[in-house]
């Protein structure tokens, strides 16, 4: 699985993101380090609090499968290029900050960052 693919899984996943309230589709695909790809899109709520995030759902169905070590993450959104936001951040670093996060306004211009570059001091209780 290449950065490629990956953010060409994100992209597909994208159609099914939910939002009657911003517009603002994202999707994203989780790498497994055994190889298995978990996608997610962001799931708005009218109690605004609600909503999730592409990256966390991608997340949590990957955990609730059972799996704990990830490789990468490819983010995109309806408006190109998407960086996780702060808690998404802080949610993926729960299982470790080497996670490459690949994002780009398509998947001929991807760039890629380690957690540990966009949340250099995560919270560690
Ligand atoms: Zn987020």
């Amino acid at each position: 699985m290449n950065d490629r693919e990956l953010y060409c899984m994100a992209r597909e996943a994208m159609k099914n993101a939910y939002t009657p309230y911003s517009h603002f589709n994202v999707g994203a695909a989780l790498l497994c380090e055994d190889g298995t790809v978990y996608t997610g899109v962001n799931v708005e709520n009218g109690s605004f609090g609600a909503t999730i995030c592409a990256e966390r759902t991608a997340c949590v169905k990957a955990v609730s499968e059972g799996h704990r070590k990830f490789t990468a993450i490819a983010i995109t959104s309806s408006r190109g290029s998407a960086s996780p936001c702060g808690i998404c951040r802080q949610f993926l670093s729960e299982f470790g900050t080497d996670l490459r996060v690949i994002t780009g306004d398509d998947a001929d211009h991807l760039v890629s960052y380690t957690l540990a570059e966009l949340l250099p001091d995560h919270f560690v209780l």
